[in-house]
């Protein structure tokens, strides 16, 4: 990799590790638990050290896995017991950090140890050429040391300029037939459930990323794509784009927009069985000595 563009991983990894710290004192010191709220300080702290965010700040809370991100009304305020999933992608001119945590204010449990010791071990065993099942394997060993389950369909996957799942996923069991390459940039991320281990879509989708540019008439969905364009093929939140749109006119062009398949809509993931989900992820440049650049 070329040194100027490790540079800029560094850099973003170090502005979402700064964030993940801000973000760790929000909620455990109970400053900010108003999860609107929190999702705007996040993202604010983004761009005040420098960094754009690679997507929408994901705040999943228990038995919601992935792809939630707050939205005008949605009033939601973490509460004690909470598992709160904190997963923040911060880019420097499109080269991408992607991170994240499980907090919860009454403590550390072992859900949570267990998310951040799969992790652990799967970074410790990284070199290049090595098998993406190895990852899998090892991550679903340490599960079930803990008595839990993994989730077996979310998974890790390749980052590339502009560019979040690229390449290869990485799976959090034994399988799939990918190697990790040196010098390249990946997301390591294992999830751990009380559940069966699965997660399956909810109908709603608050995260949507431009796929096909069509035409379409109506003014808003037009703007839509205009603005989907500024991110490059990245992640936005329905959240940023309230604050210039009619509610009701901009609910009909995403659903317009995601019905052409101008749009790809997150829908949110919940786990199967309402289980408790936990997550960990840190970004890893493939090397001798593997870079981890959000640490
Ligand atoms: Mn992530
Ligand atoms: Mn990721």
């Amino acid at each position: 990799m070329e040194k100027e563009i490790l540079e800029k991983y560094k850099k973003a990894g170090e502005i979402a590790k700064e964030v993940m710290e801000y973000a760790e004192k929000l909620i455990i010191k109970q400053l900010c638990l108003n999860v609107f709220e929190l999702a705007e300080k996040i993202e604010a702290k983004i761009l005040e050290l420098g960094g754009k965010p690679a997507f929408p700040v994901n705040i999943s809370i228990n038995e919601i896995a992935a792809h939630y991100t707050p939205c005008k009304g949605d009033n939601i305020v973490i509460k004690e017991n909470d598992y709160v999933k904190v997963d923040i992608g911060v880019h420097v001119d499109g080269y991408i950090a992607d991170t994240a945590k499980t907090f919860r204010i009454a403590g550390k449990d072992e859900l949570i140890k267990c998310s951040e010791e799969m992790l652990k071990q799967a970074l410790k065993i990284i070199y290049p050429g090595i098998e993406v099942k190895e990852i899998g394997r090892v991550v679903s060993e340490v599960a079930e040391s803990y008595g839990f389950r993994v989730v077996t369909n979310l998974t890790g996957h390749g980052l590339e300029r502009y560019n979040l799942h690229a390449g290869i996923t990485i799976p959090n069991i034994p399988s799939g037939s990918g190697i990790l390459e040196k010098g390249k940039a990946y997301a390591i991320e294992p999830f751990c459930t009380t559940g069966q281990g699965a997660v399956k879509d909810s109908n709603r989708a608050v995260i949507f990323m431009l796929i096909s540019e069509k035409p379409v008439r109506m003014p808003e969905a037009r703007k839509i794509i205009e603005i989907a364009k500024s991110y490059k093929g990245l992640p936005f939140a329905k959240r940023w784009l309230e604050k210039e749109f009619n509610p009701i006119k901009l609910e009909i062009a995403l659903n317009q927009l995601v019905n052409l398949g101008v749009l790809h809509p997150f829908y949110i993931l919940k786990e199967v069985s309402n289980g408790n989900v936990a997550q960990a992820e840190h970004t890893v440049i493939v090397d001798e000595k593997p870079i981890i650049t959000t640490t």
